[in-house]
C-alpha cells in the first residue's frame, strides 16, 4: 500500500513535471524526507488557511537529494524537508538550498537550531538522551553521555549501530565540545561497557532493555514515546544527561528552500508559517518531537518527560563533524 502510494505520488509528479509552465502558477513543489503521514495534515491545512496547493513526493533523503542535484535548475521542487542536521547540512554544502533573509525564520527558530549561512531551518527538536532500566538503575546513578563511558556499566549498556546518523550526530557533537582524544576514550568506554551487539533500531534497543539484557542506554525521544504508548507498563524511563554543563544532545527535522525554486517568496512564506505558534504542534505532536519555536509547548504527553535544558551548540556542527565522527567510531570498535 506505502509503495503503491510513493508510485502514483512519483507518477503524478512526473506528469506535473511536464506540465511545469502550467502548474508553475498555481502552488508550491516538495520534497520530503518526512512521510506522508507526517507532513500530509500540514500541508492541507496551509492549503486551507491561504488556498495554496501543496504538491509533494516523499522518499528517502539520498535518493531527493540525488535528484535535486540531477535536476539542477530544472527542477520543480521550492522546498526541502528531511531530517537531521548533518542530512541538511549536506544538501547545503551541495548547493541545492537557497539563502533566505527572513525576520520571522530568525524569530521563531533559536540560532542553534537553524543554518549560521541562513539556507536551512529547523522545525522540530530530535533529544536524543538516556533512556534506563527503572528496576534496575535509579536515576540518581546517571549523569551524562560521558559517563556511560564508566567501567561501572560494564555489561549493562545498550546502544544503536554507529551506521545511524543519529549516533555520528551526537558523537561529532561531543568532538566538537571535548575533542577528538577525549570523545575516543568515551566512545572506547562505551564499546567496552556493551551488554550486546550493537541493535538496528532505538526500538529494538529499549525492548531488549525492558527484556532485561541491559540497563541503560541511548534513544532519541520520540521512538520511547511510540513504544511506551503501545506498551505503558514497560520499565523503562527517560534521563537528561548533561544537566550541569552543555546539556541534552539535540538534532532537529528541518527544511529549506531549493536554489533553484519557481516560487521563491510563496515557499518563503510556507516555511515561516511551519515555524508559527499556528503550525508548530502540528509539525512536532504527530511524531512526538518538540517545537522548534520556544514559544511553543510541547504536546502534554512529551511535556510528562520533564523539560530540561539542551546542548545550544549549532547543530550544523553534526554535519561539519560527520566524517571525523565516523572515522573515530570505527577506530573505536563502535560497529
Ligand atoms: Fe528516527
Amino acid at each position: 500500500m506505502f509503495k503503491t502510494k510513493i508510485g502514483l505520488a512519483l507518477t503524478m509528479f512526473g506528469l506535473a513535471a511536464m506540465a511545469a509552465p502550467v502548474l508553475a502558477a498555481e502552488g508550491l513543489v516538495v520534497y520530503s524526507a518526512r512521510n506522508e503521514q507526517l507532513i500530509k495534515p500540514l500541508f492541507d491545512a496551509y492549503t486551507k488557511e491561504t488556498g495554496t496547493p501543496i504538491q509533494f513526493i516523499t522518499d528517502k533523503e539520498g535518493p531527493l537529494l540525488a535528484r535535486l542535484k540531477a535536476e539542477g535548475a530544472k527542477t520543480a521542487a521550492d522546498l526541502l524537508i528531511t531530517v537531521d542536521a548533518g542530512n541538511l547540512w549536506q544538501a547545503a554544502r551541495d548547493g541545492v538550498l537557497a539563502k533566505i533573509d527572513s525576520k520571522i525564520l530568525n524569530a521563531n527558530i533559536p540560532a542553534h537550531l537553524r543554518d549560521p549561512d541562513d539556507r536551512w531551518f529547523g522545525l522540530s527538536i530530535r533529544a536524543r538522551t538516556l533512556v534506563y532500566n527503572s528496576k534496575r538503575v535509579s536515576p540518581a546513578q546517571l549523569s551524562s553521555y560521558e559517563d556511560l563511558a564508566d567501567p561501572k556499566w560494564k555489561g549493562r549498556l545498550c546502544l544503536r549501530t554507529s551506521k545511524k546518523v543519529y549516533n555520528q550526530s551526537l558523537t561529532a557533537m561531543l568532538i566538537a565540545h571535548l575533542g577528538e582524544a577525549q570523545t575516543e576514550k568515551i566512545v572506547r568506554g562505551w564499546v567496552a561497557n556493551l551488554a550486546t551487539d550493537v541493535f538496528a533500531d532505538d526500538t529494538k534497543l529499549m525492548e531488549a532493555m525492558a527484556a532485561g539484557q541491559c540497563d541503560v542506554g541511548i534513544v532519541n525521544t520520540y521512538y520511547y514515546g511510540r513504544l511506551m504508548k503501545k506498551q505503558p507498563g514497560l520499565p523503562l524511563a527517560l534521563f537528561w544527561p548533561n544537566q550541569n554543563d552543555r546539556g541534552v544532545h539535540v538534532n532537529i527535522s528541518g527544511a529549506g528552500v531549493t536554489a533553484h525554486a519557481k516560487h521563491p517568496a510563496q515557499a518563503v512564506k510556507f516555511l515561516e508559517w511551519l515555524s508559527s505558534e499556528q503550525a508548530q504542534n502540528l509539525f512536532a505532536d504527530r511524531d512526538l518531537e518538540y517545537p522548534v519555536n520556544p514559544r511553543v509547548k510541547p504536546h502534554p504527553y512529551v511535556a510528562a518527560w520533564g523539560s530540561f535544558k539542551q546542548d545550544t551548540i549549532n547543530v550544523a556542527q553534526s554535519g561539519a563533524l560527520q566524517a571525523k565522527a565516523v572515522m573515530l567510531m570505527d577506530r573505536a570498535g563502535y560497529k
